[in-house]
């Protein structure tokens, strides 16, 4: 595995080799959900990048830029282990003068996009650069990342852009928390909070398969459960075009975004 700091260096690395290039863009500290998109897409490519790139644009001036964990040692062995090819930590990502967004509308207005204004178009440029920077041919994202998921397969179709986008499932720690890099931030008395996230998502999914369809009877049962400090939002909505639903009678998913302490957490599960 080669590490990779110049992005034209980048560049030049993927345009140099035939073959199929698999990316996985990630922002480090990376654990098992991480490494399971590597796993996904290791047997499908010749040549597998992951980037670790904390990305300015996608913070609002309140949320947790300057203090993100970081790992750069145990990002690189995790990497190593799982086959990676190229490991691309950029020192130098955005010109000086970049002046260039992508934004995605109407996916979101809703959810994480309403809490989190500018979120994803920091995310849908980042992505676009990434893309272009590694030539890939296909990325891997994970579904722990709902709405980014959503987003990011409309951008890629929107702009035609020729890059298959592989959703990968969400995967949880030994007691159900969603696997995040923000997790190292809770402590032991946060952890039965974070927790009731996917409690509340769980206890919405098997009353759904009991058979209650009626949307504010499932949100009542999972605020029952949640015991976050502040909810963010807890949503049902069409699994596809992400419009919250009323009654639960198509493809659907259950989001939770709430914070523990200062940790905005987020999850979600089908129904
Ligand atoms: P991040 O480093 O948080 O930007 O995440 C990088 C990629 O890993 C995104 O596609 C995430 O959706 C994915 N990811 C993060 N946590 C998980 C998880 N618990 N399960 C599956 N994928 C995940």
């Amino acid at each position: 595995m080669i590490t990779v700091t110049e992005t034209a260096a980048m560049t030049a690395w993927s345009t140099a080799r035939p073959g199929r290039i698999g990316f996985v863009p990630t922002m480090g500290f990376l654990h098992s959900g991480h490494v399971s998109l590597m796993q996904r897409l290791r047997p499908e490519v010749d040549r597998l990048v992951v980037s670790i790139f904390v990305n300015p644009l996608q913070f609002g001036p309140n949320e947790d830029l300057d203090r993100y964990p970081r790992d750069p040692e145990g990002d690189a062995a995790k990497c190593r282990a799982a086959g990676v090819d190229a490991l691309f930590v950029p020192t130098d990502f955005y010109p000086s003068d970049f002046s260039t967004g992508v934004s995605v509308a109407r996916l979101t207005e809703g959810l994480c996009g309403a809490k989190r204004p500018g979120h994803f178009d920091g995310v849908t440029t980042v992505v676009a650069r990434l893309f272009g920077v590694t030539r890939c041919h296909v990325a891997c994202f994970g579904e722990k990342d709902y709405q980014q998921l959503a987003v990011v397969r409309r951008m890629v179709r929107d702009l035609a852009l020729p890059v298959e986008i592989v959703g990968a499932p969400l995967i949880r720690d030994h007691d159900g928390l969603a696997l995040s890099s923000r997790n190292k931030y809770l402590t032991a008395d946060d952890r039965p909070r974070a927790l009731s996230l996917h409690h509340a998502l769980f206890a919405m999914r098997d009353a759904r398969e009991a058979g209650q369809t009626d949307v504010p009877a499932l949100l009542a049962l999972g605020r029952s459960v949640l015991q976050a400090d502040r909810e963010d939002y807890l949503q049902i909505v069409d699994a596809d075009s992400l419009e919250p639903l009323q009654t639960v009678d198509r493809p659907a998913r259950a989001l939770v975004a709430a914070f523990v302490g200062q940790t905005r957490l987020i999850d979600n599960v089908a129904l």
